[in-house]
C-alpha cells in the first residue's frame, strides 16, 4: 500500500484511544476539568454504565462563549502557554486533548456560562464535527453531556467489560477523587440511585467509609507528615497525608493502594514500593496493605508529562520522595504498633547486654523514630540511601522474664516496663516462619527423612498446585514425589517440623489459595512457608512445659519482627507499669 496521510477522523480516533479507553476515562477527564475550573460541586450522572450517558455538571468558572469552539479542538488549552510551563504544572489538565478526544468518539454537548455574561452558550459536537454555537440560559459553570460513547468506534465498544465492571471503575474513580478533594461536593448517580454523595466539608474519614466500608474505614490509620527542603537538596517541601491500614488489615493484591500526587491519581511503582517497604516484615509476604495517600510536592519537583492519560509521573528526586514516603508511613504504623519498643538498659538487668545505649527517659516517639532510621531494606534490594540496614541481632522487644502460662494459651512475662501477655500460637508462628525463611535464604533447610514415607491424596486442583511447586518444596526440606494420580509421597520434612504430621503440612501448603492469586515466585515461597508455619505452630489450648515456654520466649526475642505473626496479628499485649499504676489509683488520672 502507498503511504498516505490519515484522514483527520482516523487520526483523531487514534489519538482518542490513548486517553479515552472506557467510560471511566471520560469521567476522569471531565471531573478533572471541573476541578481545574475551581468547582465546589461536581455532579456526575451516568446511564447504562456510561455507555448511554455521562454528564458532568460543575459550578466552576465556565467557558466564555467565544472560546467554546476552541475548547473542543485538539491542542487547545487555557492552562499552558510556553513549553517552560510544562515543568511547573499546577492544574490537572494541560494537554488540551480531552474534550477533542471525547467529542471525536461520542455525541458531546457543552453548555456553559461565565459569571461575566448574562447568557449561556451551547455547542454540540458529533463524532468530531461541531454544530452551530447557540445561546441559551444556563447557571454559571459547565455541563458536559457525553452520549453514545464509542458509537462510531464499534471495535472499542467490543472491548468494554460488563456493565458491572465499567460501573465499578467509575465508582472507584469518583470515590477516589472525592477523597482527594474533600472540600468539593461530589455526587454520582445512575438513574435514581445515588452511589456516592459527599458533603464537601473537608472530612476525609466519612468519604473513606464510602471507599472501604464503615468497618475498614474505622480501622484505618491516619498519616500526616511534612518535610522542609534540606539545604542544597534542590527540591522543595513535601507533604504526605491520608490513610493506611494497620498491619492486621490486609489484602491479597495491590488493588486497594491509591496514590495521588499533586491532586492526580497515579499508578506509580516507586510509591507502591516505598509503601510496601514501610510495612516490611510486619506483613506476611504476599499480603498487601490498603492505602489512600496524597503526596504534595512543589509542581517543579514532579514531571507529569510522561503519560497520555497522566497516570504516571516522574520525580526530580525519586530517592528523596521514596524515603520520605517510607518513613512517614513507617512512623504512622509504629505509632499504632501494640508493643512500643522501650529503652531496656537501665531498668532490666539480664544476661544479655542491652541492644544499644539509649538515653534513659528517651520518649517513646523518639524510640519509634530511632527504629525508623534503622529500617531494613528489602532483602533482595540494596537499602535506599540514608537508611542503613538494621544491625542484626538487635532485639526488637525488651528481654522478658517468664512468669508462666495461663489458659494453656498465653504466656505471661515481665519486662522492664510492665507485664506482657503473649499469644503462644501467634508467637510460635512468627518464630517458625523466621527460622524457616532464614534457612531457606541460606539454601540450607535441614530436613528429616521419614522412617516410612507418607502418602497424601489431594483434590485435583490442589494436586496441580503442589505439582507445580515440587522444586520449591524440595528447597524447603519437603521431599515430595508424585505417587499416581493426585497423590503424593512425602519422604522428608524440614527438621523444624520434625514432630508434626507430614500430611497436615502438605495440605496446609495448598489451603485457601484465592482464585485470583498469582503471586511472584518470591512471594509464593514466603506464602507457602507462612501457611505451613501457621498450621504447625503450637495451638491455643496446648499446655507447654516450662522449658517449652522459656524456649518460645527466647526464640521470640531473637526474631526480627517479634510483635506480629507473619499474617500481621499481634503476638503480644503490653500492660505498662504506668497503666497499672493508674488503674490501681497509685497515680492520678490524667
Ligand atoms: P485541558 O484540560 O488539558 O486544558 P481539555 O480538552 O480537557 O484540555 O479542555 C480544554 C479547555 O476547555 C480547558 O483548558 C479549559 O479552558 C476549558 N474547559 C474544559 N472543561 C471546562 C470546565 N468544566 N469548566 C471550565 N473550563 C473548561
Ligand atoms: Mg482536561
Amino acid at each position: 500500500m502507498p503511504i498516505r496521510l490519515l484522514s483527520s477522523e482516523v487520526a483523531s480516533q487514534i489519538a482518542a484511544g490513548e486517553v479515552i479507553e472506557r467510560p471511566a476515562s471520560v469521567v476522569k477527564e471531565l471531573a478533572e476539568n471541573a476541578l481545574d475550573a475551581g468547582a465546589r460541586a461536581v455532579t456526575i450522572t451516568i446511564e447504562e454504565a456510561g455507555r448511554g450517558l455521562i454528564e458532568v455538571a460543575d459550578d466552576g468558572s465556565g467557558i466564555p462563549a467565544s472560546e467554546l469552539e476552541l475548547a473542543v479542538s485538539r491542542h487547545a488549552t487555557s492552562k499552558l502557554v510556553r513549553s517552560d510551563d510544562l515543568f511547573h504544572i499546577s492544574t490537572l489538565g494541560f494537554r488540551g486533548e480531552a474534550l477533542a478526544s471525547i467529542s471525536s468518539v461520542s455525541r458531546l454537548t457543552l453548555t456553559t456560562r461565565v459569571a461575566a455574561s448574562t447568557a449561556g452558550a451551547r455547542l454540540r459536537v458529533e463524532g468530531g464535527v461541531s454544530g452551530r454555537l447557540e445561546e441559551t440560559g444556563a447557571p454559571v459553570g459547565t455541563v458536559v453531556r457525553v452520549e453514545d460513547l464509542f458509537y462510531n468506534v464499534p471495535a472499542r465498544l467490543k472491548f468494554l467489560k460488563t456493565d458491572m465492571t465499567e460501573r465499578r471503575a467509575i465508582d472507584a474513580l469518583v470515590t477516589r477523587y472525592a477523597l482527594a478533594y474533600p472540600e468539593v461536593r461530589f455526587k454520582l448517580s445512575e438513574g435514581k440511585s445515588i452511589s456516592l454523595q459527599t458533603a464537601g466539608d473537608g472530612d476525609r474519614r466519612a468519604i473513606l467509609a464510602a471507599l472501604y466500608g464503615v468497618d475498614v474505614a474505622r480501622q484505618m490509620l491516619e498519616v500526616l507528615a511534612e518535610e522542609e527542603p534540606a539545604a542544597g537538596a534542590g527540591t522543595g517541601r513535601m507533604k504526605l497525608s491520608g490513610f493506611i491500614s494497620p498491619t492486621a488489615l490486609t489484602r491479597s493484591n495491590r488493588k486497594e493502594i491509591t496514590f495521588f500526587v499533586n491532586g492526580r491519581w497515579v499508578q506509580e511503582t516507586a510509591l507502591n514500593s516505598a509503601l510496601l517497604q514501610a510495612y516490611h516484615t510486619l506483613l506476611m509476604v504476599g499480603r498487601y496493605p490498603l492505602a489512600a495517600l496524597f503526596l504534595d510536592l512543589e509542581p517543579e519537583d514532579v514531571d507529569v508529562n510522561v503519560h497520555p492519560a497522566k497516570a504516571e509521573v516522574r520525580f526530580k528526586s525519586q530517592d528523596r520522595v521514596f524515603s520520605f514516603v517510607q518513613r512517614a508511613v513507617r512512623r504512622a504504623l509504629l505509632a499504632y504498633t501494640p508493643v512500643p519498643s522501650l529503652p531496656t538498659a537501665t531498668l532490666w538487668g539480664g544476661a544479655v547486654r542491652p541492644p544499644e545505649p539509649r538515653e534513659p527517659g528517651l520518649d517513646w516517639t523518639m524510640a519509634a523514630e530511632a527504629e525508623v532510621e534503622g529500617l531494613p531494606g528489602r532483602s533482595q534490594e540494596p537499602a535506599p540511601a540514608g537508611l542503613p540496614p538494621i544491625q542484626s541481632g538487635m532485639p526488637q522487644i525488651p528481654l522478658m522474664r517468664l512468669i508462666g502460662q495461663i489458659g494453656s494459651t498465653y504466656l505471661v512475662a515481665e519486662g522492664p516496663d510492665g507485664l506482657y501477655l503473649i499469644d503462644q500460637h501467634a508467637a510460635h508462628e512468627r518464630v517458625l516462619f523466621e527460622k524457616l525463611m532464614a534457612q531457606y535464604a541460606l539454601k540450607n533447610v535441614p530436613a528429616q527423612a521419614l522412617l516410612s514415607p507418607v502418602v497424601v491424596h489431594l483434590p485435583p486442583a490442589q494436586a496441580k498446585l503442589i505439582e507445580a511447586q515440587l522444586d520449591v518444596l524440595g528447597r524447603f526440606g519437603f521431599e515430595v514425589e508424585t505417587f499416581g494420580a493426585n497423590a503424593f509421597q512425602v519422604r522428608s520434612v524440614p527438621l523444624l517440623f520434625e514432630s508434626s504430621d507430614p500430611s497436615l503440612a502438605l495440605r496446609a501448603l495448598v489451603e485457601d489459595f484465592e482464585e485470583d492469586e498469582s503471586p511472584l515466585q518470591a512471594e509464593l515461597e514466603a506464602k507457602l512457608a507462612g501457611r505451613v508455619c501457621k498450621r504447625l505452630a503450637v495451638k491455643a489450648g496446648q499446655a507447654l512445659s516450662t522449658e517449652e515456654q522459656r524456649a518460645l520466649l527466647t526464640n521470640l526475642e531473637a526474631c526480627e519482627s517479634p510483635r506480629t505473626c507473619p499474617h500481621g496479628r499481634p503476638t503480644m499485649i503490653h500492660l505498662s507499669v504506668d497503666m497499672l499504676e493508674r488503674q490501681f489509683g497509685r497515680k492520678g488520672a490524667r
